[in-house]
């Protein structure tokens, strides 16, 4: 591959900006219309998660910056800015690939400080959305991680797993592997609206479908939840029985947050499409990032019946009545591992 020729020592690591950040080349090709690839040789693989952070994995890898599916409510935006790049249009169309993370992510699980602790994919962007079709960086990935002995998790919307499932199906004979599938909405309108990149949900459902018959217990993120869009008793109901006639051993469902620079984002679609929600809005999240205690309680209390009633097993999550606005750790990541 083209990258191959190049040297592993260029600038990265934190991703400050896009020119400090490794940058080799910009590409635009038609398969991909729109969107914009810097590819950036980064110098670190490995993130570790933040200390204090309430999740059962320490470390992460992010194979990309920026993410195609381009989901009005991501709350991974705001990432976008430590790059230059704004948190809208371009979180969704200027996409940064790490083409060599692979390479580096192997040389960082051979070190003898490695203690083999679990590894999240999923928790920032999507490792499968549409780019890794292009640049492969999966398969190299998960190599690295079997063969250095490492459990990980793998959090996605893409379909384009199952070119890996073979792969994935001899890694679970060596290291712990646990797979999710996001699927928030089943109304195909509202999807095509609030997360226009993404795989349609019955595509998603297909692939709980193969990844169960493949073997894996597979749980599914039913979030977010979106206050007076997506947590009526009739979708929920709907949602919960076509995962679990997908296959799926689990499912964890919470409310929307909306931090920093999202929630302009997501507030303005509102406003287009749903005006009349904006004062429900302002009530519901009048305290920040998060919505009230209560409508947390009242949709707890819609969701454990049904999954109960589907044979689907709870997921547990940490969510505290109050969080902070600095909250450290994202929904996904609470959903991994679980
Ligand atoms: S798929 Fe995940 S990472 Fe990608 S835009 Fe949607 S929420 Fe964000």
């Amino acid at each position: 591959m083209r990258w191959q020729s190049q040297t592993l020592d260029a600038e990265d690591g934190a991703l400050p900006g896009l020119s400090r950040a490794g940058l080799v080349r910009t590409v635009q090709t038609p398969e991909f219309e729109g969107i914009t690839f810097h590819e950036v040789l980064c110098k670190s693989a490995l993130n570790r998660v933040p200390e204090g952070a309430n999740v059962p994995f320490q470390w992460t890898v992010n194979p990309m910056r920026g993410c195609s599916h381009a989901c009005r409510y991501c709350f991974a935006r705001g990432t976008h800015e430590y790059l230059d790049l704004d948190a809208g249009r371009d979180f969704d169309s200027q996409i940064v690939v790490k083409t060599n993370v692979a390479a580096v992510l192997r040389k960082e699980l051979g070190r003898r400080s490695w203690l083999r602790e679990p590894v999240a994919l999923g928790t920032n962007t999507d490792p499968y959305q549409r780019a890794e079709g292009r640049y492969r960086l999966m398969p190299g990935i998960i190599r690295a991680l079997t063969e250095s002995g490492t459990p990980f998790s793998i959090l996605t919307k893409g379909p384009l797993l199952r070119r890996d499932l073979p792969l994935l199906t001899a890694a679970a004979e060596q290291v712990r592997v646990s797979l999710a599938v996001s699927i928030a909405i089943l109304d195909e309108d509202l999807h095509r609206s609030l997360e226009p990149g993404t795989p349609s949900p019955r595509a998603r459902l297909e692939l709980v479908r193969a990844l169960t018959d493949a073997g894996f217990a597979v749980n599914v993120l039913v979030a977010p939840v979106i206050p007076g869009l997506t947590d009526g008793r009739a979708h929920l109901d709907a949602i919960f029985g076509a995962i679990a006639a997908a296959g799926a051993e689990s499912a964890v469902a919470f409310p929307m947050h909306l931090r920093g620079s999202t929630r302009g984002w997501f507030l303005s679609w509102l406003a287009e499409h749903h005006p009349a929600l904006l004062r429900r809005y302002r009530q519901l999240y009048r305290r920040g990032a998060y919505v009230t205690p209560e409508y947390s309680a009242w949709l707890r209390s819609r969701v454990a019946p049904l999954l109960a009633e589907h044979g689907l097993t709870a997921r547990g999550r940490a969510e505290p009545e109050t969080r902070t606005e600095t909250a450290p750790t994202s929904d996904a990541q609470l959903a991994l591992f679980a």
